[in-house]
């Protein structure tokens, strides 16, 4: 198969990581084993030189939109689903501690008797120390999801890619595991991810990604050393890229 990044040459990356991919096999909530796998590939990332910013969504313990259709008005349910990035934010921080590497839970909704508040300058002087930046509570906003976050701590952290990961590798022309015949996009461009509505990010992330060309990788984080192996341009994924 072609490696369709020949050359990549990494120094920062935001990794995307829904609430999901904590969950592990439980039904919700957080999964301990998962946790620390996951938190070991980042934090061997970062030991190989890495600057890596993770963007954490909430996922597995709100939605805000399941929240609204149950009855609590949006914003609020959204600012419920902001809290829920911070508490994986905070069990993430401390799970990529436990691997020996120093972590950052940022929240860009200010709760300073918790952890630190996002900012770009403080983001950019942790990741120059070589520390795992989580940025936690999405873009701080209702009505964006956590996908839009991390394409615009990308942008604003001048990163060379978000590494969106997802329970799939890469991006398929139909759910993979409702239709057999569903086969793997090597390579599309944002327009292309736009105009087929592909449900892997939200339109508005992925137009974010468009008008400041920053490229996503599309992967799965089910098996460990997944990080790793994108970063060195190997294993299976979608490039999505002007
Ligand atoms: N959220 C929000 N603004 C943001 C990011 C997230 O209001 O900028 C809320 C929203 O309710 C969302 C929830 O936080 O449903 C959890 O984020 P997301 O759904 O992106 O998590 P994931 O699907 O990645 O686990």
């Amino acid at each position: 198969m072609r490696d369709h990044v020949p050359t990549r040459s990494f120094r920062r990356v935001v990794v995307k990581l829904s609430g999901e991919a904590l969950q592990g096999q439980a039904a919700h909530g957080l999964d301990a084993p998962t946790l620390a796998r996951v938190a070991s590939d980042l934090a061997s990332a970062a030991e190989n030189g890495y600057q890596i910013a993770v963007v954490v969504g909430g996922g597995n313990f709100f939605r805000g939109i399941k929240g609204a259709d149950s009855g609590i008005e949006r914003a609020r349910a959204d600012s419920i689903g902001m809290l829920a990035t911070v508490m994986n934010g905070l069990a993430l921080e401390q799970a990529i501690e436990m691997q020996g590497r120093q972590a950052r839970c940022l929240s860009a909704v200010p709760m300073p008797a918790v952890c630190e508040s996002f900012s770009r300058r403080a983001a950019l002087h942790h990741l120059d120390k070589g520390r795992v930046v989580i940025a936690a509570g999405g873009t701080g906003n209702p009505f964006f999801t956590t996908d839009t976050g991390a394409v615009l701590r990308a942008a604003e952290l001048s990163a060379d890619a978000v590494l969106k990961a997802t329970q799939v590798d890469g991006v398929y022309t139909a759910d993979p595991k409702r239709d057999p015949s569903a086969t793997r996009y090597e390579r599309l461009t944002h327009d292309e991810a736009i105009a087929q509505n592909l449900a892997v990010m939200d339109t508005a992330a992925f137009a974010l990604a468009r008008e400041n060309k920053i490229p996503i990788i599309v992967f799965s984080i089910g098996d460990p050393g997944a990080i790793a192996s994108v970063l060195a341009g190997g294993g299976r994924s979608t490039l999505v890229a002007p």
